[in-house]
């Protein structure tokens, strides 16, 4: 008997049929001979309009709060699906994340899962129960409830995968697995069948929602291979592996394996005459309250000093308060544009391979748009560019790297 882990998302999630539906899958599966612990995420958009209320009553919620706000929208949906599942005649328990025995250090709004009691989740399925967990939730040291960030249902479930050691972890969606770029922005997106953790860390990081980042660091960490799938299709999804077993899948190796974009980015430019100070300021402060710099340029314009970089355009507010103090009495002119977007193309078969950045420019260089910034890593090179120009950047590089003919052995079979 094989121990399964299933995570529904919000959107599989989002009214009573859907709710129902779910219920039916975990059945078919536990009835299929397999023991099922199900990690679920909070109905449809609940989590944005509780953030939306909180926003209605103030500008600056304790974080404290907000936990305890943000962790009801899970328990609808444990509460919800137990009952669906009872109504089919199943065994059945909801388990808030504190009663899974899911514990996390005291980062109210971002924390991390610091230990699996894994025994109060193995005492129900030795009752025969299916076990719902309620994702993105945990327990501080100080008894309160934290949450894990956006998107941490993904990252609940591959933690218990590990922590359980169970046989097989699922993540169900609305989109049939990872595609090599946003299905619903290009139509002829191909569904990738073995991605590894590197690539897909770096899509995540870059804007693919489809995983959380830190779910991902966590399945290469203890090494859970992760089956993203459909909730609404039968059909196989994408396998998150170890890049062994990846080459080994894949027909040939291809150069890049997708292209993920993020428009929630924004560009600080600040002219400056001393500037060995200030940057050294900037990058302390930011990463004292948390803000990351993505990319960073600098360079001396008639003795002013130019620099500029790329934070998230969640940051925004927070880096023009501190980037206000920093500069007080510098005569600093500061700009932000927050019309721009962030490119990236992704690829373990981009290691080493420096005609891809050629191949690139040319792609969108002929497409009249003309990338702003730039930087390379390992596997991924990203670019930013006018946000008006990022469907069309997208949809002409996935053309021009033929990520539409992308096949894998299994699409053979
Ligand atoms: P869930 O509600 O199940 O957590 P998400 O909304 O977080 O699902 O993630 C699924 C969405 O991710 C899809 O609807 C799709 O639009 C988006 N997405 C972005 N990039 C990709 C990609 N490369 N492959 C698949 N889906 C992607
Ligand atoms: N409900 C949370 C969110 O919307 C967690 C999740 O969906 O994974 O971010
Ligand atoms: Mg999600």
């Amino acid at each position: 008997m094989s121990l399964v882990v299933m995570k529904f998302g919000g959107s599989s999630l989002a009214d009573a049929d859907k709710i129902k539906h779910v219920a039916g899958r975990i059945i078919v599966k536990k009835k299929g001979g397999n023991k099922i612990v199900a990690v679920v995420s909070a109905p449809g958009n609940t989590t944005d309009d509780l953030i939306k209320m909180a926003d209605k009553i103030t500008c600056s919620p304790s974080f404290r709060e907000m936990d305890v706000l943000l962790a009801t929208g899970e328990m609808i949906s444990i509460a919800l699906l137990a009952m669906a599942i009872d109504t089919m005649g199943e065994k059945v328990i909801s388990m808030t994340g504190a009663q899974a025995g899911i514990l996390a250090n005291e980062d109210y709004t971002h924390a991390r899962i610091k230990k699996i009691n894994s025994q109060k989740i193995y005492n129900q399925l030795a009752e025969d129960n299916i076990v719902i967990v309620a994702g993105f939730q945990a327990l501080n040291p100080r008894g309160d409830v934290t949450t894990l960030g956006r998107g941490g249902s993904d990252l609940t479930a591959v933690a218990l995968a590990a922590a359980l050691k169970s046989d097989l972890c699922e993540i169900y969606s609305d989109v049939e697995g990872v595609y090599t770029t946003d299905p619903r922005v290009v139509k002829n997106a191909k569904k990738i069948n073995y991605i590894s953790y590197d690539e897909m860390l770096e899509m995540a990081n870059s804007g693919s929602q489809v995983l959380q980042s830190r779910s991902i660091e966590v399945a290469k960490k203890f090494n859970v291979e992760i089956h993203s799938r459909s909730t609404f299709s039968e059909n196989e999804g994408t396998i998150i592996t170890n890049e062994e077993k990846v080459k080994e899948k894949e027909m040939e190796s291809f150069l890049v394996s997708g292209i993920a974009f993020d428009k929630n980015q924004a560009k600080f430019t600040i002219s400056i005459l001393d500037t060995i100070n200030v940057v050294l300021k900037i990058f302390s402060k930011f990463s004292e309250v948390n803000i990351n710099i993505d990319m960073l340029s600098q360079f001396v314009l008639d003795k002013n000093n130019i620099i500029s970089f790329i934070v998230n355009g969640n940051d925004v507010k927070k880096a023009w308060e501190e980037l206000d103090k920093i500069t007080l009495n510098c005569n600093a002119s500061i700009s932000c544009d927050e019309h721009i977007a962030k490119i990236s193309i992704i690829g373990i078969g981009i290691k080493n391979h420096s005609f891809v950045a050629a191949k690139i420019f040319k792609i969108l260089y002929r497409s009249g748009i003309v990338p702003n910034m730039v930087s390379i890593s390992e596997i991924k090179m990203s670019c930013i560019v006018n946000e008006s120009d990022v469907l069309k950047a997208v949809a002409e590089l996935h053309k021009g790297f033929d990520l539409s003919k992308k096949a894998n052995k299994g699409d053979l079979q």
